[in-house]
């Protein structure tokens, strides 16, 4: 990257890094909207950008970390021109003072509720060179405000914020407590994603499944969101498994258009760390639900998260999720070693040591890996109806299975186009597949 622009394109120009999880993408698309609505305009290169926004995850220690170093190494680029940098989103939140004490070249911190507010921001920091913080909750859903959309998958934001307090959980504290979009506004914009070309769309909201507004609740939402005219594809992302219901897995099975992909975090499978986690189900709750699901749509795809070395996990308990993983076989998860989270209740219970973490998260990696590789095996021989999103390496094009898995077929295949393949072979962890009707 280049650290000095032509002084004729340092304009109202502005450049977004994100960082962290698919909810902090979609907000980088909400504030890019926003801001183009105020006459700015997004570039692909920080160089040519007179306005950067670095958009922070603090979920775990190494994402705090890393937008930490990644702003602080900005110092050269503010430097350059009248330019202003902003930090936003949840390190914006949690980390307010530090940020505002040690990186002196950001002039902008801006909390989850504040994006509506960037482009006021921005003018006034450059008409009166003061340095502005904001980092309020205020309960904001930016309603009425839908992204234009590049690509023909898309997200849509149905809540935001979350009252679970999982013990370990930074997130109810940097992105307030749980509020709903009303159904009305969810609609117009998924009408205006379908319209624009998007063919898949996943419903975003740190536990959907708490979905509740003017009493429609998550099942109720769904079975909506299905009947809304146009041919695309709906997800959904994440659920809890305390309140995951029949219902939904009902509305699931009833409507072709929802895929039948369930992303269920299980974090543990040892019924004393869930409750320290405060996960509020058990070992058993969890197996039965799987049960259901797959009792009721043979073909779902289950994929979870597993934290390891929760503080106070003995050997034992560590070899119950690894139990759990065995019985369930997961079609992939997403395994990460416990990360003390300042502000959270688990923090204050004493870590483990390091090593042990390292080495429990050792164990359990190939042991899925495993599973994971037997399962896309198994994919060999059958047929998927797969959209495709993009092209692939060669004259390739890659989509996705209804199940949220990639494939790769060497035909060129127009994004947003669904057909029929079969998987051949699965190279590296990649299914191969042939069209059906070539
Ligand atoms: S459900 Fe738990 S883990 Fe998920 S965002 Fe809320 S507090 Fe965090």
């Amino acid at each position: 990257m280049q650290d000095v622009a032509p002084k004729n394109t340092l304009n109202k120009k502005f450049f977004i890094k994100t960082f962290g999880c698919q909810m902090n993408k979609n907000d980088s698309f909400l504030m890019c909207k926003i801001l183009t609505e105020h006459g700015f305009k997004m570039v692909d290169d920080p160089a040519y950008a007179d306005i950067f926004i670095v958009n922070t995850c603090t979920v775990r220690d190494h994402a705090a970390n890393r937008a930490l170093a990644y702003t602080s190494g900005l110092k050269n680029w503010r430097k350059e021109g009248d330019r202003i940098l902003a930090v936003v989103g949840c390190l914006a939140k949690s980390n307010a003072d530090d940020i505002t004490r040690k990186l002196n070249h950001v002039d902008l911190i801006l909390g989850p509720d504040s994006y509506r507010v960037i482009g006021n921001y921005i003018a006034q920091i450059k008409e009166k060179k003061v340095r502005i913080i904001d980092t309020r909750l205020s309960g904001e859903t930016y309603y009425g405000i839908y992204h234009s959309p590049t690509t023909v998958v898309d997200f849509v934001s149905i809540m935001r914020g979350c009252n679970n307090y999982c013990s370990y959980c930074i997130v109810p504290f940097v992105r307030g407590q749980a509020r709903s979009r009303p159904f009305a506004d969810i609609c117009s914009e998924i009408a205006n994603l379908v319209k624009h070309g998007v063919k898949d769309i996943t419903l975003l909201g740190q536990n959907v499944n708490e979905y509740n507004h003017d009493n429609l609740d998550f099942a109720g939402l769904l079975e909506r969101i299905a009947r809304i005219p146009g041919a695309f594809r709906i997800r959904f992302l994440t659920s809890h498994p305390k309140d995951f219901s029949k219902e939904t897995v009902q509305v699931i099975k009833n409507h072709h258009n929802i895929c039948e992909w369930f992303h269920l975090p299980l974090q543990s499978g040892n019924d004393r760390v869930l409750q320290l986690m405060n996960r509020k189900y058990t070992r058993e709750h969890y197996r039965t639900l799987v049960e259901y699901i797959r009792q009721e749509i043979p073909n779902a795809t289950v994929t979870t998260d597993l934290i390891v070395g929760f503080p106070t996990e003995t050997e034992e308990e560590f070899l119950e999720t690894i139990s759990m993983v065995e019985e369930i076989r997961f079609d992939y998860a997403y395994m990460y070693r416990y990360s003390r989270r300042t502000g959270t209740k688990a923090s204050n219970i004493q870590s483990l040591d390091e090593n042990t973490i390292k080495r429990r998260l050792s164990e359990l990696i190939p042991i899925q890996n495993e599973i994971t590789k037997e399962k896309t095996s198994e994919m060999i021989g059958r047929e998927y109806e797969v959209l495709f999103e993009s092209a692939a390496r060669g004259k390739a094009s890659r989509g996705k299975t209804r199940g949220n898995k990639d494939v790769i077929v060497q035909t060129q295949i127009k994004p947003g186009e669904v057909r029929n393949v079969v998987i051949k072979e699965v190279k590296g962890h990649t299914p191969i597949g042939e069209l059906v009707d070539a």
